[in-house]
C-alpha cells in the first residue's frame, strides 16, 4: 500500500501526505483514510489493530503509553491509567456530575473555574494534554503503517459537544502536531459513510450509542446534499453507564449475601465482559467466581432490565429529536446504528419495531463507521470529491446577556451553520461609553444558568443619552461551530470583534504552558475586575460632581469650583491607566474636598424643599 514518490528536480525521495479522519472516542479511537484514486475509506491499523482503546497509562517515570497496552493496566495500576478522558474535556470540576467522579484515577478539585486536572504520581495533566497523547499515538502509528506524512486531520465530536469542548478537541489536535481542518459531528460522519451509497432522497435517523456519549441526529438527504435537521443527546450516557449499573446490581447481590465487593475497577471490567458476552450470545449465562461461596452471575434478561432505565433516556432523546425536526417516526426512511453499545440486540429490536417502515442500517461496523465518515470528509476537504456537501447544525442556543441577567438568543439551537445573525441594542444609562458583551450558550432564560463562553467590552462609545447609541451585535458561526462575535456602535463606527474562546481561555501560545497559565489568568481576571470597578466608580463620581457644580455654580466660591475641577481632572487622568490603588486615592481626595460644601448646599436644598421647592436629585 505504501508508495514513495521521487522529486525529479531535486532527486530526493518525498513521502506522500495523507489527510486522515479521526474518531476520538470516549472509549475507543480510530483513524481512517481514503486511498488516492479510491472512493471508499479504510481504517488504518495501529500496532496491528483497527481499534485503539482511548486509555493512557503513565509508568513510574510518567512516560505515557496509549491503547491496548494501557487498557490492560486498568486492573493492576488504576491510579496511573486514565480512561474516559473525553468526558472531562473542556470542563471545570463543577461541571462534572458527582457519580462520574468515581473514576479509578484522581481528578483534582482546586475550587476554581479552571480546567479539570488529573493527578498521576507527582504530575498533573489536563484533558487536552491527555487527549493529545491519544491523537499523537494515532498520528505516529498511521505514519508508520502508511509510510506517509500525516499532518492534517478531520476529528469528530459528539453532536452535543459545546463550544469549549470543540475548542478543547482542536487544541488537543494542535498539541499532537495535527492541523485540524475541521471538527465534525459524529452522527454526521456516520451518515456520510452510509450516505455515499444512499441514492434516494429522504430522512435519516442516526442513533449513536457509544461508551460515554449518546447522540441522536436527524438528517435530510436531498440530491446528494446532507443537512442535519436536529440533534439531541447526552454527553453523560453510554455503555459505561450500563457497566456501572451491572456493578451496582452485583454489589447489591453481594451485600445481601454479606459480602464486601470493593474493587470498582475489577468489577467494571467484568461487568463489561458480561455485557459483551450476553449481547453476542443472549442464551448464555455470565459467571465470575469470587470464591467457593460466592459467584457473580448475569443473564440476558437481567441485563436488559438493568439497562432499561438507561435505554429509556435514549428513546426520550429520539422523540425530542423528532419533535425538533418536526417529523413523525413514519417520516424516517433510514435508521443508522453507530457505536459499540448498539450491538445490544434489544436496541435494533426496539428501533425495528418503532421504525418498521425504515431500513435499519448496521452493515458497516458500528465501531468504525464514524472514522470512515471522517475520512470521507477529509477526502472532500482535500478536493477529491465534489459529490458531497455538508450542512451542519448548532446543538445549543447562542446569545448574550441583557439587562437583568436575561439570555437573549441570537442563534437558536438547531440552526443551520454556517450562520450569521445581527441584532441591535442600545444603552440604558446616559453617556454610557463602555458596553459589556457577555456571550452565553444554553437553553435557560437566565444567563447564570447557562454556560458562559466569554465576554468583552466595547469601549469608547461616544457619550450619548441613554437609548441613543445603536449597537449592533453580530454572531458569525463558522462551519466548525466556532463563534465570532462583533459589536459595533453604528453612529460612531466604534467596533470590536472577538473569536470566542471557551471560558478557560486558552490561546495558541498558552497551549504549551497550560496548567500554570490557567492559574495566572484567574488572578489577573480578579485584578481586572477590581480595576474596572474602580473605573466605574470614578466615572460615576466625575459625572455626578460635574453635574452638581453646574447646577450650583452661583452658590459656590471660585476656590471651591477650581479645587473641585482640579481634583476631577486628577481622577480623569488615571481613568485609562491600570493602577487602581492610585485611582482610588484620587477618588477619595475628590470626595473629601467636595463633601463639606456638598453637605452645606444639601442643607440649603433641604430647607428650600421644606418651603415647597423641588430638590434637585443628586445621583
Ligand atoms: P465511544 O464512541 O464512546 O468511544 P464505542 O462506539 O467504541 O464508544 O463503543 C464502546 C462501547 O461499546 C463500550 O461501552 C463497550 O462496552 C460497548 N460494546 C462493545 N461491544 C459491545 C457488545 N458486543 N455489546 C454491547 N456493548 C458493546
Ligand atoms: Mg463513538
Amino acid at each position: 500500500m505504501a508508495k514513495i514518490s521521487i522529486n525529479i528536480a531535486s532527486g530526493s525521495i518525498e513521502k506522500k501526505k495523507v489527510i486522515v479522519g479521526i474518531d476520538l472516542g470516549t472509549t475507543n479511537s480510530l483513524v481512517a483514510f481514503v486511498p488516492k484514486g479510491d472512493e471508499n475509506a479504510q481504517i488504518i491499523p495501529v500496532r496491528g489493530n483497527n481499534i485503539v482503546p482511548s486509555v493512557i497509562h503513565f509508568d513510574v517515570h510518567n512516560i505515557p503509553a496509549v491503547g491496548a497496552f494501557a487498557k490492560d493496566k486498568l486492573l493492576g495500576d488504576p491510579e496511573r491509567t486514565i480512561y474516559s478522558v473525553k468526558r472531562l474535556l473542556g470542563k471545570n470540576y463543577k461541571d462534572i456530575p458527582q457519580d462520574n467522579v468515581n473514576l479509578g484515577y484522581r481528578i483534582i478539585d482546586d475550587q476554581s473555574d479552571n480546567l479539570v486536572k488529573v493527578q498521576v504520581g507527582a504530575k498533573f495533566y489536563n484533558p487536552i494534554e491527555l487527549s493529545a497523547e491519544i491523537l499523537k499515538e494515532l498520528k505516529e502509528q498511521a505514519q508508520k503503517t502508511l509510510n506517509a506524512d500525516v499532518e492534517q486531520a478531520v476529528i469528530t465530536v459528539p453532536a452535543y459537544f459545546n463550544e469549549s469542548q470543540r475548542q478543547a478537541t482542536r487544541d488537543a489536535g494542535k498539541l499532537a502536531g495535527l492541523d485540524v481542518l475541521r471538527i465534525i459531528n459524529e452522527p454526521t460522519a456516520a451518515s456520510l459513510a452510509y450516505g455515499i451509497q444512499t441514492q434516494s432522497n429522504g430522512h435519516i435517523l442516526v442513533y449513536d450509542f457509544g461508551g460515554g456519549t449518546f447522540d441522536v441526529s436527524i438528517l435530510q438527504i436531498e440530491d446528494g446534499v446532507f443537512e442535519v435537521l436536529s440533534t439531541h443527546g447526552d454527553t453523560y450516557l453510554g455503555g459505561d453507564d450500563i457497566d456501572k449499573a451491572i456493578v451496582d446490581y452485583w454489589q447489591n447481590k453481594a451485600r445481601e449475601a454479606n459480602f464486601e465487593l470493593d474493587d470498582f475497577s475489577i468489577l467494571r471490567h467484568h461487568a463489561e465482559s458480561a455485557k459483551i458476552q450476553l449481547s453476542n450470545d443472549p442464551k448464555t449465562v455470565f459467571e465470575y467466581k469470587i470464591n467457593s461461596d460466592f459467584n457473580l452471575l448475569l443473564d440476558y434478561k437481567t441485563l436488559v432490565s438493568i439497562a432499561e432505565p438507561i435505554l429509556e433516556k435514549t428513546w426520550n432523546s429520539v422523540n425530542r429529536a423528532l419533535n425538533d425536526a418536526q417529523l413523525k417516526h413514519t417520516d424516517i426512511h433510514e435508521v443508522v446504528l453507530v457505536g459499540g453499545s448498539t450491538r445490544l440486540p434489544i436496541i435494533a429490536e426496539k428501533l425495528n419495531n418503532w421504525f418498521n417502515q425504515s431500513r435499519i442500517n448496521n452493515q458497516i461496523n458500528p465501531d468504525e463507521v464514524v472514522a470512515l465518515g471522517a475520512a470521507i470528509e477529509a477526502d472532500v476537504l482535500a478536493g477529491n470529491r465534489t459529490d458531497v456537501l455538508l450542512l451542519d447544525v448548532t446543538p445549543l442556543s447562542l446569545g448574550i446577556e441583557t439587562a437583568g441577567g436575561l439570555m437573549d438568543v441570537l442563534i437558536p439551537r438547531n440552526s443551520k451553520i454556517p450562520q450569521r445573525v445581527g441584532r441591535e441594542y442600545t444603552t440604558s444609562v446616559d453617556g454610557q461609553i463602555n458596553l459589556k458583551v457577555a456571550v452565553f450558550q444554553g437553553e435557560r432564560e437566565l444567563v447564570e444558568q447557562n454556560r458562559k463562553l466569554g465576554e468583552f467590552v466595547l469601549k469608547d462609545i461616544p457619550s450619548m443619552p441613554a437609548g441613543m447609541p445603536k449597537i449592533e451585535i453580530q454572531f458569525a458561526l463558522n462551519a466548525d461551530g466556532m463563534l465570532q462575535v462583533q459589536a459595533k456602535e453604528l453612529r460612531s463606527g466604534v467596533s470590536q470583534k472577538v473569536e470566542i474562546q471557551p471560558s478557560y481561555g486558552l490561546t495558541d501560545a498558552e497551549v504549551e504552558q497550560m496548567l500554570m497559565a490557567g492559574l495566572a489568568n484567574a488572578q489577573s481576571d480578579v485584578e481586572e475586575r477590581l480595576l474596572r470597578e474602580s473605573q466605574n466608580e470614578a466615572r460615576q463620581i466625575i459625572y455626578t460632581t460635574e453635574r452638581f457644580i453646574d447646577k450650583n455654580a452661583n452658590l459656590l466660591s471660585e476656590d471651591e469650583k477650581l479645587g473641585t475641577e482640579q481634583r476631577i481632572e486628577a481622577v480623569r487622568g488615571l481613568l485609562d491607566g491600570s493602577d487602581r490603588h492610585q485611582l482610588q486615592a484620587k477618588i477619595e481626595e475628590l470626595n473629601d474636598f467636595s463633601r463639606p460644601f456638598a453637605e452645606r448646599l444639601m442643607d440649603v436644598a433641604v430647607s428650600k424643599a421644606l418651603k415647597g421647592n423641588r430638590i434637585d436629585q443628586m445621583k
